[in-house]
């Protein structure tokens, strides 16, 4: 269970950044194995990265999100528990009587 009062602070021109996914989630993460990559087949060892979502035109930043980096190619994986850890985070930080920054495509 991820903390939804994860500590966000605007930062000047590149986004919402996220940070303090808990702690206890993220050690368990940590031992998650991951099967070997789907791009080269290389081995996929967990890490702390930094990982950019978009949504509604507004970006976040998330630091220290629990993944699995694999150790040739470094494409990063993510648990459909981070995955959907991440978009609850962005979802309680747009609440729609938050006013929020959208750009036109
Ligand atoms: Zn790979």
């Amino acid at each position: 269970m991820i903390a939804l009062d994860a500590v966000a602070r605007e930062r000047e021109n590149d986004g919402l950044l996220v940070s303090d996914i808990e702690e206890a989630y993220c050690s368990k993460e940590m031992n998650h194995v991951y099967a070997p990559c789907s791009f080269c087949r290389g081995e996929v060892v967990p890490k702390y990265i930094r990982h950019t979502y978009h949504w509604n035109g507004q970006l976040f930043i998330f630091e220290d999100v629990p993944a699995g980096v694999c150790v040739q190619c470094g494409e990063a994986y993510f648990t459909v528990e981070t995955v959907k850890t991440m978009e609850r985070i962005v979802l309680s930080k747009t609440r729609p009587e938050r006013t929020i920054r959208v750009w036109a495509p």
